[in-house]
């Protein structure tokens, strides 16, 4: 089982900050802007490549956690971005789909080139 799947089964520690039946969203382990949060799927899928038409209110519930979390974090007014990496060339490194909720600063352009 992937990392990720672990901690949706909390079979391994995290700073939870939501779950429902189909999400869950933790504090990134090591945050590169002062609010760095992960939400990811609870049931494995690899990529956003991996995707099914049957998944697309999975996919949705992603983004309006995003947006509630980034409501509760009082980050909503001043702005934040939103990152899923895909594969290989976009530089994803953990093979289970998280979308990235990083706010709290400006951002540069470039989060982590690769
Ligand atoms: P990516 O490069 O887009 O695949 O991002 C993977 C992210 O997962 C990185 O920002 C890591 O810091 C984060 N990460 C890896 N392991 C953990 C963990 N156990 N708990 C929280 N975040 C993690
Ligand atoms: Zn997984």
């Amino acid at each position: 089982m992937c990392i990720f799947c672990k901690i949706a089964k909390k079979e391994i520690p995290a700073e939870l900050l939501y779950e429902d039946d189909l999400v869950a969203a933790f504090k990134d382990i090591k945050p590169i802007v002062p609010v760095h949060v992960l939400i990811i799927p609870k049931k494995h899928i690899e990529s956003i490549a991996d995707l099914q038409d049957k998944d697309e209110v999975l996919a949705g519930r992603m983004i309006m956690v995003a947006k509630k979390i980034a409501q509760n974090l009082n980050i909503s007014e001043k702005g934040y971005k939103l990152l899923f990496r895909v594969g290989r060339d976009g530089g994803q490194e953990m093979p289970h789909i998280h979308l990235h909720l990083l706010g709290g600063a400006r951002l540069s352009e470039n989060i982590r080139p690769v």
